[in-house]
């Protein structure tokens, strides 16, 4: 088996990141590191790049750039900063990248790593909401591929049998039902940001841990399915699952269901993407069922958790709606974070601003290969949130 030499992680300094880093040390993988980049965590990324070497590595803010370089003293690793830098950076030679940056500030940065024709292992789940189509084909002009990273579709990316993708008939992506899937809406209208934080069962950064909260991480993920493996909309289905010990399933038409279980570890997923085709060892934290208990199952709750129905509404409509979902999501979690909306309000919000979108034309946007387009759309769309937020920030005072 021979794992990729040259490896670039965009995103470093994330959870994603921290993983892909700890892995290639608890496995002895001999990677040499291109490139780390980071948005502003600058010690984190000083840290890393003086124990892995990078020939690159880059601050997202400009205004970091100086520290950075004196904390990278003495050394020949290249610093640089801005988006352009790290799009840059993207694009060096390298056999394996993961992208792990969070929201849409991944896309570029990913559309130019597929470009260069390396494998992708895909944790920004953003870019393909916003993209995937053009993603994926832009990724196999290349001669690249994607492989996912996100447990669920790693779970079915491990289990679809691809010579009979037309004997599949669902996916059925497993949810941990997130910190509030015993909650009323009363009391999830109530919810501080640290109780939205808490996950049950993974440790994760800031937005997608309150995507969690909201089920719009799944919603992002059944979008993520259907692009990834070539679904219709109604193929993708959702099953609440607290332990999250099973990641996801595929249904055959001949009765079949196959599922991939393991260890709630991103170590796992990232290390299939690492060795794909190819499986490699490392001291992986083993399942036992014994310890883990019954493993239970129920149906989402839809009306606590609109965000499904969105996700569904936003596949109906196609074209630049899942961009427009993701663009108003990110805009109303972060007004969450800030304490100017109320928990339920962020569904709320991305509703509103996909019937808005519709209504002015915006979703009719020809879908096209062109970044610019889905950039003008990704920040029309903020726009628009930004507008509709207006009606929910008076009432959460
Ligand atoms: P995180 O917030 O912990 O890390 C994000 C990384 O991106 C950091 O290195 C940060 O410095 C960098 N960054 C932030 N804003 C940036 C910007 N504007 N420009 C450049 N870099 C920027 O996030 P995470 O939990 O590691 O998640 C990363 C991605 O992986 C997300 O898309 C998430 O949905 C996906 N994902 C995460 C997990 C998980 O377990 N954490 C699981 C599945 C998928
Ligand atoms: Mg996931």
């Amino acid at each position: 088996m021979s794992l990729p030499r040259r490896v670039s992680i965009l995103g470093s300094t994330g959870s994603i990141g921290v993983s892909t880093l700890d892995l290639f040390e608890a496995s002895g993988a001999e990677v040499e590191v291109v490139a780390l980049t980071a948005g502003r965590n600058v010690a984190l990324l000083a840290e890393q790049a003086l124990k892995w070497r990078p020939t690159m590595a880059v601050i997202e803010d400009p205004e970091l750039l100086p520290d950075l370089r004196a904390r990278l003293q003495g050394t020949n690793i290249q610093c640089s900063a801005g988006a352009s830098a790290i799009e840059a950076a993207a694009s060096v030679e390298a056999q394996w990248v993961m992208s792990a940056i969070v929201g849409f500030a991944g896309l570029a940065p990913t559309l130019a790593a597929a470009r260069s024709g390396a494998v992708i292992a895909l944790a920004n789940k953003e870019s393909l909401v916003c993209a995937g189509p053009s993603l994926l084909r832009v990724a196999k002009l290349a001669g690249g591929v994607v492989i996912p990273v996100d447990s669920e579709h790693s779970a079915i990316f491990q289990v679809l049998d691809s010579l009979n993708l037309d004997k599949v008939s669902r996916l059925i992506l497993t949810a941990s039902g997130g910190p509030f899937r015993t909650w009323s809406r009363e009391k999830m209208a109530r919810a501080s940001l640290d109780e939205a934080l808490a996950h049950p069962n993974w440790s994760m950064g800031q937005k997608i841990s309150i995507d969690s909260a909201t089920m719009m991480n799944k919603a992002l993920e059944m979008i993520e399915a259907a692009y990834l493996f070539s679904m219709r909309p109604d193929q993708v289905d959702v099953l609440v699952h607290p332990q999250s010990i099973i990641h996801s399933l595929v249904e055959y038409a001949d009765g079949s269901t196959l599922a991939q279980l393991g260890m709630p570890d991103m170590r796992t997923p990232i290390a299939c993407a690492l060795a794909w085709p190819d499986r490699m060892s490392w001291p992986a934290p083993r399942l036992d069922l014994v310890a883990t208990g019954p493993l239970t199952f129920e149906a989402p709750n839809e009306s606590n958790f609109p965000a499904l129905s969105l996700a569904r509404q936003a596949l109906a409509l196609g074209g630049v709606a899942p961009a427009v979902l993701n663009a108003a999501n990110e805009v109303a979690v972060e007004a969450f974070i800030q304490s100017r909306i109320g928990f339920l309000d962020i569904a709320a919000i991305v509703a509103d601003t996909l019937g808005v979108a519709e209504t002015c034309g915006l979703i009719r946007t020809e879908v096209t290969s062109d970044l610019a387009t889905i950039q003008q759309v990704d920040s029309d769309a903020r726009r628009m949130a930004g507008e509709v937020m207006l009606g929910y920030a008076g009432r959460h005072a």
